[in-house]
């Protein structure tokens, strides 16, 4: 199956895709982890994303377009693959249409998870992240074992830049600008599937599982 998980920042679908890759074998094609990879690492990249990432701006579409063309050339997305974070607009989608045709593939789904924006900050505001594995916590309802520090990994956990203040609230705003179109362009095609994505993460995961097990 191939499929885009959509939904504002914060809904939850890195988690969701991370289920998706575990359980399914789904290869997972997450753009702000490869760019922040990419920052981390500090290549020519990273150095022209940088300030975008930190900012809550969304990255040009030629740069995230090479990324998601040479990444779905891999030979592994062959077994199913589940986007997590892009299309974000219009042009993307389109973007994306071009590369899967050029590569024989097709979409089947596009799952979009929904909350409220009260949630949506909720969740940002309480986010960390394991800046060395990328184990995703949450303060209050997925704390690690031992405060700040992964539970996975050992390394102290850190609040991403973008997850703060004012820029949660602009990334919700670009949200409705600029990815409230690529969401219709999907529904338009019948290919768009709303998830109700409160709740825990295994509930959500539950419901994208019987939403995913009717559509195959
Ligand atoms: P995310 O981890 O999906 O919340 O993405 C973090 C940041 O990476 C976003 O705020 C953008 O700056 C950038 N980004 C990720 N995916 C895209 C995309 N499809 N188009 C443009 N920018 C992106």
């Amino acid at each position: 199956m191939n499929v885009v998980l959509m939904g504002m920042p914060g809904v939850g679908k890195g988690t969701q895709a991370e289920w998706l890759e575990r359980e399914n074998g789904l290869s997972r094609i997450a753009t702000g982890d490869m760019l922040r990879e990419a920052v981390q690492q500090g290549t020519p990249l990273g150095r022209r994303v940088r300030e975008y990432l930190e900012s809550g701006q969304l990255v040009p579409d030629d740069m995230v377009g090479e990324l998601i063309g040479r990444r779905l050339g891999n030979s592994e997305v062959r077994r199913g693959f589940v986007l997590d974070g892009f299309p974000r607009t219009r042009q993307q989608v389109v973007l994306l249409d071009r590369v899967l045709d050029r590569r024989g593939l097709r979409l089947d789904a596009a799952l979009l998870l929904t909350a409220s924006e009260q949630d949506i900050v909720r969740r940002l505001e309480g986010r960390r992240v394991c800046p060395h594995c990328r184990k995703v916590y949450h303060l209050a309802s997925r704390p690690p074992k031992s405060a700040g520090v992964c539970d996975a990994c050992g390394a102290a956990l850190i609040q991403r830049a973008d997850d703060s203040g004012e820029v949660v609230l602009d990334r919700i705003r670009l949200y409705g600008e600029r990815t409230s179109p690529a969401l219709q362009a999907y529904r338009e095609r019948g290919l768009l599937h709303e998830i109700e994505g409160g709740g825990r993460p295994d509930e959500v995961h539950r419901r994208v599982r019987e939403e995913l097990e009717r559509l195959s």
